[in-house]
């Protein structure tokens, strides 16, 4: 019997040194910060390079990412169409804001574009069309005057020569820090859409996760289609101030892109994968008989 138990005491030594020790050793995987993205509606860590093949939609919830515009007009663009204009616009600071410039400086880095607004042309499936694209990642895509000027710059060069437009909105609404300047934008951007209508041309606004504030308040709100993307939160101010402001309680699913749909306010919701495919059926639906782009 004691011989029994010496055995298994050899053995449970044997165990620790050998197996229990591996485990020791086991050296954790040093995962780098920000490889892996949690999903905001589902909570799932997902593979940063996975969620960028995916174009940033979650693989698990089909949760639409933030885009920011030079990835969305790739992925809406004809490879290599796209001829980038107004680039040299950029913010001042006409109100002596401090810091205002510091932030200019990292929406520049982390946007690595000269202004929250990415425009030009390009063709879709072989139409050519002027478009532009907020970009979230600088200052929330806040329009200020150069955002403003930019947005007007292309909706004129569309009205000059006969393009559809297609603008993508992200927007947190007015920069702040311009003030008035700011505010001014609104009604500057809409009365050059009041042109470009008056010459009979298309416009598409695609609405995207969010479009709030003073951008849902004029260019954004004035397309001829209107779209919103899935996932996106579209509405004017902030759920919470709305409630403190009318002291009631707020419906369910206000300001999500299927209670817009339901109101009126969009006409269709697309899915990030068939963008392209809904902007080239509604350009061609909408082109003028005898209209050749490619020419
Ligand atoms: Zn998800």
């Amino acid at each position: 019997m004691n011989d029994f138990l010496e055995q298994r005491k050899k053995r449970l030594e044997e165990f620790k040194k050998t197996v229990r020790k591996k485990e020791v050793t086991y050296k954790p995987i040093d995962i780098p910060e920000g490889l892996f993205i949690k999903c905001e509606q589902c909570g799932a860590a997902i593979y940063e390079k996975t969620l960028q093949i995916g174009h940033y939609i979650c693989p698990f919830c089909d949760f639409h990412f933030r885009m920011n515009a030079t990835s969305r007009i790739e992925l809406i663009a004809d490879e290599g169409s796209f001829e980038n204009l107004f680039d040299d616009i950029e913010s001042l600071n006409p109100l002596g804001i401090e810091s205002y410039e510091n932030k200019i400086n990292i929406g520049k880095a982390l946007s690595k574009l000269n202004e929250a607004f990415l425009c030009g042309t390009s063709k879709i499936v072989g139409i050519k069309v002027a478009i532009g694209a907020l970009d979230s990642t600088f200052m929330m895509g806040s329009m200020g005057s150069a955002v403003g000027e930019k947005v007007t710059r292309l909706i004129e060069y569309a009205t000059k020569h006969k393009l559809p437009l297609v603008i993508f909105s992200a927007s947190g609404g007015a920069r702040m820090q311009e003030g008035i300047y700011s505010l001014m934008q609104m009604a500057k951007t809409s009365a050059a859409l009041v042109k470009h209508d008056a010459e009979k041309l298309l416009y598409i606004s695609v609405l995207t996760n969010p479009t709030t504030g003073g951008v849902a308040a004029s260019f954004a709100s004035l397309g001829d289609i209107m779209i919103a993307e899935k996932s996106s939160l579209i509405g004017f101010a902030g759920a919470r101030v709305i409630k403190q402001t009318i002291r009631q309680e707020l419906p369910d699913g206000f300001q999500t892109d299927a209670f817009q749909l339901s109101h009126g306010q969009v006409d269709m919701i697309v899915h990030r994968s068939d963008m392209r495919k809904t902007l080239y059926n509604l350009l061609k639906l909408h082109q003028k008989d005898g209209h050749d782009d490619e020419k």
